[in-house]
């Protein structure tokens, strides 16, 4: 029996590469075939077959409120109504930076774009135009879109730069990014002691969320803090996933860390292509038209778009939100670590705020290293047992998972239930 995913999915390969528009949602990971949807309500999922789903992607975290909320959808048509791009200045743009500025006040400027690859590479552009220094600092697993030179893995030896990890990528650009062991604060100070003062800035997920789920140790990033501000470094934290998502005030909130800069995307558009880079205002001064430091964008704070974000931004103020979505999550990790307990099955989970990580292995990893240790083909089985129960995973053992508000103690209690038999399968 051919399933209507599996017809769209041998035709789209036809004509996309890879059948897909972004690699991961090709399933190479875990094997067999990506799910396509029609329809997505609250924390469920419909796919081309009419098969039903829990969702815990959220289309890698923008939809914390659930799919199609009624109120992001209404912005949406209102704006749309008026106009969907001007390619002029709105009020919108406004209402949307101040409503950025009181929840992250470090970030004091903030310039809207489309991505979140085009935050982080705006924002780097920006440091270096600030330092006038070439060289910047990233860390191995974590991820910061798809630019040049953040497609850079580490050289042969500490102190060497970067090579290309990605083939399209030249060495020239590469060698100017340096990749470092995450939580390694040894190695941080080792670093800075010898080429501090050449560092134009260092870019770091103050929670990683694109190596599974890693916590930050308190000491590395306060070490961070305190070598950038040393070296005169710009410290930017790219909070792409993590803001709005393990608080109202992003990562820098709950870990009590100001960063210099900060960049954003998924929750600020709600849905829609939204992304922005801000923070000191002595920083974003160097930026175009006031500085020379070019950057730009058509459908830069496009009305649609910032619509829905701003509406989204507005809704996940209301009292407890966090509170609740952070119960939820502890919640599902609570009863999946029992689920597999069950089964003496070596696993391991946490959460923050509304991300969780799951892993197949005793402790919770703290590194890229220790992330590559776990058990790929238990998780592997585990994900598809999942599929067929219904529960839409990250089809990865290195993706985080996400909680949305409209998860509800049946969501959970089902998936939980489907964990049990995975779990007993495998
Ligand atoms: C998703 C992500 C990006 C890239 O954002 P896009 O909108 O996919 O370009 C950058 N940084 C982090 C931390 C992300 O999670």
């Amino acid at each position: 029996m051919t399933s209507r995913n599996q017809d769209l999915f041998e035709q789209s390969q036809q004509l996309i590469p890879g059948g897909v528009n972004s690699p991961v949602r090709a399933f190479r990971s875990v094997g067999g075939t990506p799910v396509f949807f029609k329809k997505g309500l609250g924390s469920r999922l419909w796919d081309v077959d009419g098969k039903e789903y829990i969702d815990y992607i959220n289309s890698w975290g923008p939809m914390i409120l659930g799919h199609a909320h009624p109120e992001v959808v209404a912005a949406v048509h209102q704006a749309a109504a008026n106009s969907l791009s001007f390619g002029a200045p709105t009020g919108l743009e406004l209402e949307m930076a101040t409503l950025i500025n009181q929840l992250i006040p470090s970030m004091e400027q903030v310039r809207l774009n489309s991505s979140g690859t085009e935050a982080t590479m705006s924002a780097i552009r920006t440091a270096r135009g600030f330092t006038g220094r070439d060289k910047i600092i990233k860390f191995e697993g974590c991820y910061h879109g798809h630019s040049d030179g953040l497609l850079v893995k580490a050289g042969s030896g500490l102190l060497t730069f970067g090579e290309p990890d990605s083939g399209g990528v030249p060495a020239s650009i590469a060698q100017h990014t340096l990749t470092l062991e995450y939580n390694n604060t040894q190695q941080l100070a080792d670093i800075f002691n010898q080429m501090g003062d050449e560092i134009a800035c260092v870019i770091i997920e103050p929670v990683v969320g694109n190596m599974n789920l890693i916590l930050p140790h308190m000491e590395f990033l306060q070490t961070l803090r305190t070598l950038c501000t040393r070296h005169g470094a710009v410290l930017i934290f790219d909070e792409v996933m993590t803001g709005f998502r393990v608080a109202l005030g992003g990562a820098q909130a709950l870990y009590g860390i100001t960063p210099d800069m900060t960049t954003l995307g998924k929750i600020i558009g709600g849905g829609l292509p939204v992304g922005a880079f801000g923070g000191r205002k002595d920083i974003m001064q160097v930026l175009a038209p006031l500085g020379p430091v070019y950057q730009a964008g058509t459908l830069s704070g496009n009305p649609v778009a910032v619509s829905a974000g701003l509406t989204t931004l507005k809704l996940i103020q209301a009292p407890g939100f966090y509170d609740r979505l952070a119960a939820q999550t502890a919640k599902l990790m609570h009863g999946l670590k029992q689920a597999a307990q069950k089964s003496g099955v070596t696993f391991s989970a946490q959460n923050v705020g509304g991300m969780f990580g799951v892993y197949f292995s005793d402790s919770n990893p703290t590194s890229f290293a220790e992330m590559m240790l776990t058990d790929k083909k238990a998780f592997n089985h585990f994900f598809h047992s999942m599929l067929d129960a219904g529960i839409y995973l990250g089809p990865s053992a290195f993706e985080a998972g996400f909680v949305s508000a409209a998860h509800s103690d049946a969501d959970i209690a089902e998936t939980i239930q489907a964990a049990e038999l995975a779990f007993a399968a495998l």
